[in-house]
């Protein structure tokens, strides 16, 4: 199963019905739904020219990203495509 198959999957709003009064179930769900979300690679976000250059930050904690396949600092997946291609 494709990353955001599991996590459309674990958003199912029926799902969530199916877990009312089931809240070890629910956090779990929630959970695993977060960790899949750092493994689907993010794009960058495009930030202002600082001092020449424009640096590209993590969309989910804001820090510059170069040209890696993770964020070093919260381990988002980047979607680097962009990166390769300006640097
Ligand atoms: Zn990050």
């Amino acid at each position: 199963m494709e990353i955001k198959k599991a996590i459309e999957v674990l958003s199912n709003a029926k799902y969530a019905d199916e877990f009312q009064g089931d809240e070890e179930l629910t956090e779990a769900t929630i959970m695993a739904r977060n960790a899949l979300e750092y493994r689907l690679p993010k794009r960058p976000i495009e930030t202002k020219e600082i001092a020449g250059h424009k640096p590209f930050c993590c969309p989910t904690c804001k820090t510059v990203v170069f040209s890696s396949a993770f964020c070093n600092c919260c381990g988002q997946a980047i979607d680097n495509t962009i990166l390769k291609g300006k640097r």
